[in-house]
């Protein structure tokens, strides 16, 4: 595994947007305007002195009014102290995806859950079966991804990519193209990135976690 630039990207959108959080009016509330918001919640970085690392990804995704969590770090503890410290509820969030199997990606979405049984979790089909007993002990039941799908309007699962593991990635139709929120990928990121392509349109910006190459 190699760090790449795009790890620099999602450090970037965290400042930036630890900056817009500072006025919004209603800290829970998912913002109704057509910006593209993606908060890194949980990463191997930190670009706040409050917020530890530790290793895996979590980001929060809000788009048009809709807030969906895309992977989940691999403390359970630690993402909610940190949903907590940056004011986002997780009785909020609609969506979680998981991006692939890896516990670094997974752990925290049982938790999470339990804070707000209402949310819809994707798991991939091809995921092992620990996963689903470990959803099944908190009486999830995630939807198992086989095909392409579209998560909230504008946001799209691109579905199963075949890797060592498999993943699936978020590609987000903006004004400006196409944004992708990818985790570690391990299908390698220009896999990633022309699966997107094919399925919508041209890719403007990725957001990784991550790069397999
Ligand atoms: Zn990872
Ligand atoms: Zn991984």
């Amino acid at each position: 595994m190699r760090r790449s630039v795009s790890i620099c990207a999602a450090a970037s959108i965290y400042l930036s947007l630890a900056t817009v959080r500072g006025v919004a009016a209603e800290p829970n509330a998912v913002p109704q305007t057509s910006a593209l918001e993606i908060r890194v919640v949980f990463d191997n970085t930190s670009a706040r002195p409050d917020l530890r690392r530790s290793w895996g990804f979590s980001a929060v995704v809000d788009f048009r009014g809709r807030r969906i969590l895309c992977d989940a770090g691999s403390d359970p503890v630690l993402l909610l102290e940190h949903l907590d410290l940056i004011q986002i509820d997780p009785k909020s969030i609609e969506h979680a995806v998981i991006s692939h199997q890896h516990g670094d990606h997974l752990r925290g979405v049982y938790w999470v859950f339990e804070k707000n049984p209402n949310m819809s979790v994707h798991f991939l089909d091809c995921f092992p079966e620990e996963p689903f007993r470990r959803a099944a002990a908190v009486n999830m039941k995630p939807h198992r991804v086989t095909g392409p799908f579209e998560v909230v309007p504008g946001i799209y699962s691109t579905s199963i990519i075949d890797g060592c593991p498999p993943e699936q990635s978020l590609a987000i139709e903006t004004s400006q193209g196409l944004v992708m929120l990818v985790g570690c990928s391990h299908p390698g990121v220009v896999k990633l990135v022309e699966t997107a392509q094919m399925q919508r349109t041209k890719v403007r910006f990725v957001c990784c976690s991550e790069t397999f190459t």
